[in-house]
C-alpha cells in the first residue's frame, strides 16, 4: 500500500522529493573485488584479497559475497583506504572574499559550489572543517549532502574575533558568551576562537561552548603574551597552527618544543600543524615565482589567483629580517610536530586551503608529506587525515575508518599508502557517501575546471573587485 502510494507521487513529479535522486538514479549496490583494505582502525591489520560490498552509502561486507546485479570494480593490485579529511580549511563565499557586486555584467563572481567541491575530490578529501563558516556555507554543505554537488562532509565553525567592526565580536566575557549562545543557535557545530580576544573573554568563550556542547579550535591570542600557558584552559579543543606556539618562542629552541607539546597534552588539547600554510608564506615573502609556477594554481577560482598574485600581502610586506624568521619558523614547526608527537599530542592534518597558494584537496597531500618529513610514520600521517579527525569532529561512529557499517567514503589508490604517504596522490577513484567517480572522470572535471578558470583569468582583479 505504502509503495503504490509512494510511486504514484513521484511518477506526478512531486517536488517533495529533490530532484537529485530522480535525475541520478545511481546502482545501489557495488563491490570492489580482489583489493587490499587498509582500515585505519586503531589496531587494524591490512586485509588482503578483501571484496568490499557497498549498499546505497554504506560499507555493508569486507569480504562478500558479490550480490546479484552489483556493478563490480576490479581492486586486484588497489589499495583502499578511508576517504581523507582536511582539518582547517576556508572556503569561497561572499562572506569570505566579500566582492563588491554581482552578477549584473560578467564575469560574474558567483562561487560554484562543484567547482569548489571538485578540487577535494579529485584529491580523495571526503571532509573538510570549515575554520570560518558564513551563512552561505550551510547551502554549500546543504547541496552536497543532497548530492546535487559532489563534494566533502564540511563541519561548520564560527569564528569569534574582537575588536573590528565586522563578524563576531566579543570585546567581553559575557558578550563571548552571548556569540557562542548565538552561533548555536544559527547551527554552527563548533567555535573558532580568534587572534584578537583577551585572556578572560578566551577563557569564558570556551567554557561556554563547552555548556552548549560545542567544541573549540583556535589561534592563541595576542593577549597571552608571556602567559601562554594560561589560554589551555579545560575544554580548549584543538590548536589551529603550529605558528600559535611559534610566535611565542624567542629563539625556536627544542627546549620551548617540549614545553609547548606538554602544555597541549596536560589539557587534552589536540593539534592542526598545518605546516604546509607556513611553507607558502615563507616562500612567498621571498619571491612570487614558487607561486606563478605552481601547478596546482589552475584550479584556484580566478579572483583568488588574483588575490594571491597581485594583492598579496606577505610579498608586499617582505623584508630579509622577515624571510629569514619565516625560514627558521618553517624549520622549528617540524621540531614541534616531532615533540607533539613525542608527547602524545594527537595531530591531525590541516592546510588552511585559501590561504595564498594553498589549493583545496592538492594541499592536503603536501601536509601529509610535511608531517611525515617531521617525523610521522606514513600510517601515523594517513591516521592524522582519517580516524583522529573522525575522532575529534565526534564522527567516527559514521566515518573515518573502513568498517562494516561505516559510510562508504573511500579512496582506491593505485599502490600502498603505508609504503609511502605520496601513494595517496595516486588516485584511481574516489567513493562519497557511496557513489563511485573513477579517474576519467575525475581527470575531465579537473581539465574543465581549469580550462574556465584560465579563460576567464584575466577578468578578475581581487582589488578592484572586492571590500
Ligand atoms: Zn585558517
Amino acid at each position: 500500500m505504502k509503495h503504490i502510494f509512494l510511486s504514484l507521487i513521484v511518477a506526478t513529479g512531486c517536488t517533495l522529493f529533490p530532484s537529485a535522486w530522480a535525475a541520478k538514479p545511481e546502482r545501489t549496490t557495488t563491490v570492489i573485488e580482489h583489493v587490499t583494505v587498509v582500515p585505519m582502525t586503531a589496531n587494524g591489520a591490512v586485509l588482503r584479497n578483501a571484496t568490499v560490498v557497498i549498499e546505497k552509502d554504506r560499507i555493508v561486507a569486507l569480504q562478500g559475497p558479490v550480490p546479484a546485479g552489483a556493478r563490480r570494480i576490479d581492486g586486484r593490485g588497489k589499495w583502499l583506504i578511508p576517504g581523507l579529511t582536511d582539518m582547517h580549511i576556508h572556503m569561497e563565499s561572499d562572506g569570505y572574499l566579500r566582492p563588491k557586486k554581482y552578477p549584473t555584467e560578467p564575469p560574474s563572481l558567483f562561487f560554484d559550489t562543484q567547482d569548489i567541491m571538485t578540487p577535494y575530490l579529485a584529491n580523495g578529501v571526503t571532509q573538510i572543517f570549515n575554520l570560518d563558516a558564513k551563512a552561505e556555507s550551510f547551502a554549500q554543505r546543504n547541496q552536497v549532502e543532497k548530492g546535487e554537488v559532489l563534494g566533502p562532509h564540511m563541519a561548520l565553525a564560527a569564528l569569534i574575533d574582537s575588536g573590528k567592526p565586522q563578524g563576531r565580536i566579543a570585546n567581553t566575557p559575557s558578550d563571548g558568551r552571548q556569540a557562542v549562545r548565538d552561533a548555536k543557535a544559527e547551527g554552527y557545530e563548533f567555535i573558532k576562537l580568534y587572534s584578537g580576544l583577551d585572556v578572560e573573554t578566551f577563557a569564558a568563550i570556551v567554557d561556554e561552548a563547552n555548556k552548549q556542547g560545542l567544541k573549540t579550535v583556535g589561534h592563541i591570542p595576542e593577549a597571552f603574551e608571556g602567559k601562554l600557558e594560561s589560554a589551555f584552559v579545560p575544554n580548549f579543543g584543538m590548536i589551529a597552527h603550529a605558528e600559535e606556539f611559534s610566535k611565542h618562542s624567542a629563539d625556536f629552541s627544542d627546549e620551548d618544543a617540549r614545553r609547548f607539546a606538554e602544555m597541549a597534552k596536560r589539557n587534552g588539547t589536540w593539534i592542526t600543524p598545518t605546516l604546509t600554510t607556513m611553507k607558502w608564506i615563507a616562500s612567498e615573502t621571498r619571491s612570487l615565482d614558487e607561486l606563478r609556477a605552481s601547478p596546482t594554481l589552475q584550479y584556484a577560482h580566478p579572483l583568488l589567483q588574483s588575490k594571491w598574485l597581485v594583492a598579496n600581502r606577505y610579498n608586499r610586506n617582505s623584508t630579509p629580517e622577515l624571510i629569514a624568521y619565516f625560514d627558521r619558523m618553517v624549520e622549528f614547526h617540524t621540531r614541534l610536530v616531532r615533540a607533539c608527537k613525542a608527547a602524545g599530542v594527537p595531530i591531525v592534518a590541516g592546510t588552511d586551503t585559501l590561504t595564498s597558494g594553498v589549493v583545496a584537496g592538492f594541499s592536503l597531500h603536501d601536509e601529509l608529506a610535511l608531517l611525515v618529513g617531521a617525523g610521522l610514520t606514513n600510517e601515523e600521517a594517513l591516521a592524522s587525515a582519517t580516524r583522529l579527525p573522525a575522532v575529534w569532529l565526534g564522527v567516527d561512529g559514521d566515518r573515518g575508518t573502513i568498517e562494516v557499517g561505516k559510510r562508504a567514503d573511500l579512496v582506491l589508490l593505485d599502490a600502498d599508502p603505508l609504503a609511502d604517504v605520496a601513494i595517496t596522490r595516486r588516485i584511481a577513484g574516489v567513493f562519497i557517501n557511496g557513489r563511485w567517480t573513477d579517474r576519467a572522470r575525475l581527470d575531465a572535471m579537473l581539465a574543465d575546471l581549469s580550462r574556465r578558470n584560465t579563460e576567464n583569468k584575466d577578468q578578475f582583479d581581487f582589488k578592484k573587485m572586492t571590500r
